[in-house]
């Protein structure tokens, strides 16, 4: 799960999450579609009207959002793939995978399946406002003709060929089929898509110079597309280092462990302070109960720590329990590990260790240098 969403249920089996900044989002859309969009197309319309329709044209957008990373999902899960959680955030939704398609065919069967399920959306609505008589209601014609614009315009800027995008995931599949070789087919496919982001960031420069506010949303995405192009390629370089090499060898061990009847005040003081670790695993007698970092100590009200046992917010999540032979590579491609930045080892012998994310840097920057040797 990832930490800084909210949950909302289950969808499949697959649990769904929602950042916090999209329920902003969703509030733009309310205000922006309430304020100008319904009126516009209804005349007449009472506020109260125009932006419940605001609401409804939002969480319609939600839910169809919700259904292209389900189609992701599904296809990844055929493809022996696990999906730990949806999460939807700015710029759509993400289906975290635990792991990757380990084959061309299977990535480019992934990337396409959400845009598939967004065309046929699109397609949906554009038919059912074809097929309304001229005397249906103005408001359900907005509603429906909305729709079909929204998930026409999420379809066609979701296939440009720039990571995170779904485009850049196809772009990469074909590449990777024609070449046979994932890193250099990443190389390229990134190399696409930072000239697609910059092109985003020059283009949305210039149109907020001409006046249009809407260049800065297209500038912003410009630049996190450029990140995110990095960001996929330097992931991928690292999961390729470490595929092969067992937790075991990386490892603190043995870790520092706090008892899990100590209350939180105790563990700033006895482990955090003492210690100088930014995580430590929870113990219950010879039993793991999960993990205790900063940031989950510092959610516990400062009043609180005193009566709060440790054990009552020690992050147990099973992807971050792994035994000393967990090949790193693998560990790394697990949303929650990225997440919180640490994994407990577990090892034959029932002891703990602890393997962190700060740790694996580390010896990439060595192996790096000494490549360059
Ligand atoms: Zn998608």
């Amino acid at each position: 799960m990832s930490f800084n969403s909210i949950r909302i249920g289950r969808l499949a089996g697959i649990p769904i999450g929602v950042q916090p900044l999209w329920l902003a989002i969703v509030a733009l859309i309310t205000w922006s579609l309430g304020a100008a969009y319904y009126p516009d197309q209804v005349t007449g319309i009472a506020p109260v009207a125009s932006y419940g329709l605001g609401l409804l044209s939002a969480l319609l957008l939600f839910a169809s959002i919700l259904l292209h990373e389900l189609g992701h999902a599904l296809v990844a899960r055929r493809n022996g793939v696990e999906i730990e959680e949806i999460d939807l955030w700015l710029l759509g939704g993400v289906a975290r995978m635990a792991g990757y398609p380990k084959t061309a065919g299977a990535e480019l069967r992934f990337a396409i399946a959400g845009p598939a399920v967004t065309l046929v959306i699109a397609a949906a609505f554009g038919a059912f406002a074809l097929a309304l008589p001229n005397s249906a209601p103005a408001a359900l014609r907005a509603v429906v003709e909305y729709q079909a614009y929204i998930n026409t315009a999420i379809l066609v800027f979701n296939l440009l060929p720039a990571f995170p995008l779904d485009g850049g995931r196809v772009a990469r599949a074909l590449i990777w089929g024609r070449i046979g070789d994932i890193t250099r087919a990443t190389k390229i496919a990134a190399a696409i898509g930072r000239g697609f982001g910059y092109a985003m960031i020059g283009i949305g420069v210039l149109g907020t110079a001409a006046g249009a506010i809407g260049g800065l949303w297209l500038a912003a995405v410009g630049l996190f597309v450029v990140f995110a192009a990095r960001a996929e390629e330097g992931g991928l370089r690292i999961r390729v280092a470490f595929s092969g090499r067992e937790a075991g060898r990386l490892m603190s061990f043995p870790a520092v462990t706090v008892p899990a009847a100590a209350s939180v005040a105790e563990a700033v003081q006895d482990y955090f302070v003492r210690h100088r670790y930014s995580a430590f695993p929870v113990m219950d007698g010879d039993r793991l109960v999960g993990l205790v970092n900063l940031k989950a100590v510092e959610r516990v009200p400062a009043g609180r720590r005193a009566d709060t046992p440790v054990g009552q917010i020690a992050i147990h999540h099973p992807s971050l329990v792994i035994d000393e032979h967990q090949d790193v590579g693998e560990l790394l491609e697990r949303p929650a590990f990225q997440e919180v930045g640490r994994a407990v080892v577990v090892t034959e012998g029932g002891e703990v260790g602890i393997v962190s994310i700060t740790d694996v840097e580390q010896v990439m920057r060595a192996l790096e240098l000494a490549s360059a040797a």
